[in-house]
């Protein structure tokens, strides 16, 4: 079984807050995603209930429940395979596939219980252990399926809504934890950027606070979408987001923020009711992350770093 239901160990602090990472799920995108996983419970409980009623009351019932494909007929697994194919990113994350391998292990259970069930000479102690077996694996994938829902419930609250980058406070937690990391291995080499719109007053002045928020949630996209998927975005303040570069050499990481720099300036930004294009500048401070120092002090660099760019001229980057 996979990492297994004790492998989970989903109420250690700091687990949690890795295992959705780099999935990159819009707040909306999480709130169906939660409400699908319930429709998709409920339709189990009804499969399940059938079962129950064929085992307690008698009668028959259809071939899906010995089907050997019983676990892709059933609602939930269809529904299971429609996420995946959807987003590929959920589909490799290990407690997907959990929940995948103990969904199979539930139907096999019911499978082997109901041609055991229906054999002659049924010996009760046996049936009474595949019966077990079948409701050790119905427990097991539940509690899977409630972690996830538990995830993507942590997730939401993390996410800000307007842009849907990560959260202060999940800032600091990944912060924390990477300068843990680079505590016990000083060669690792991680950065953080602070970046800050230029003159984003203007454009409200100019546009109006909704095509600023249009104009933020732009901006925010083609951030993502020209950094790797393992880089992280947070939302440090109104227009001052922190992105985190995880096994980065400074160099590198300097290239790639000053090639976004660049492209952003020349990005134009689209959105009703303006109809001319929206141009935006940045100006980006960059601090290697040290094993010794507290979050609060390395933010603290890096936001001097960006004042330096703001200060020397805007729409540059600055390594401190
Ligand atoms: P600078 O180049 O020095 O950073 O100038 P600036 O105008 O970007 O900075 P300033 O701090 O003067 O203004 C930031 C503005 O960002 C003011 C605030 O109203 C706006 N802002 C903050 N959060 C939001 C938001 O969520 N939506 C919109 N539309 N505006 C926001
Ligand atoms: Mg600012
Ligand atoms: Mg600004």
């Amino acid at each position: 079984m996979g990492a297994g239901i004790q492998g989970w160990g989903w109420s250690k602090p700091g687990l949690e807050l890795a295992m959705l990472e780099g999935v990159d799920l819009t707040v909306v995108e999480s709130r169906s995603l939660m409400h699908r996983i319930e429709v998709a419970m409920v339709s189990h409980d009804e499969w399940l209930a059938e079962l129950y009623r064929a085992l307690i009351c008698g009668g028959s019932l259809s071939e899906e429940y010995t089907a050997s494909d019983a676990f892709e007929r059933c609602k939930f697994g269809q529904w299971l395979r429609m996420l995946c194919q959807y987003n590929e990113k959920l589909e490799s994350l290990p407690l997907i596939k959990d929940i995948d391998f103990l969904h199979r292990r539930m139907h096999q259970s019911v499978q082997e219980l109901l041609i055991y069930h229906g054999s002659n000479n049924v010996d009760r102690t046996v049936l009474a252990t595949l019966y077990d077996e079948v409701i050790a694996k119905k427990m097991a994938f539940r509690w899977l399926v409630a972690a996830l829902d538990h995830l993507i419930c942590y997730q939401i609250l993390h996410t800000d809504p307007l842009t849907n980058t990560l959260g202060r406070e999940k800032l600091i937690a990944t912060l924390n934890r990477e300068i843990a990391e680079i505590a016990k291995n000083p060669a690792r080499e991680s950065l953080i950027a602070m970046i800050d719109i230029d003159h984003f007053k203007n454009i409200n002045d100019t546009f109006g606070h909704l095509v600023g928020d249009r104009v933020l949630v732009e901006v925010t996209r083609f951030v993502k979408a020209n950094l790797r998927p393992t880089d992280l975005v947070f939302r440090y303040g109104g227009e001052e987001f922190v992105i985190f570069l995880s096994g980065t050499s400074q160099t590198w990481a300097g290239t790639l923020l000053d090639r976004l720099r660049q492209r952003l300036s020349l990005y134009e930004i689209t959105t009703s009711p303006v109809t001319l294009p929206i141009n935006v500048t940045a100006s980006f401070g960059v601090t290697r992350l040290t094993g010794n120092e507290s979050v609060q002090d390395q933010l603290e660099r890096a936001d001097q770093a960006m004042y330096l760019a703001k200060t020397q001229g805007r729409n540059r980057v600055v390594i401190a």
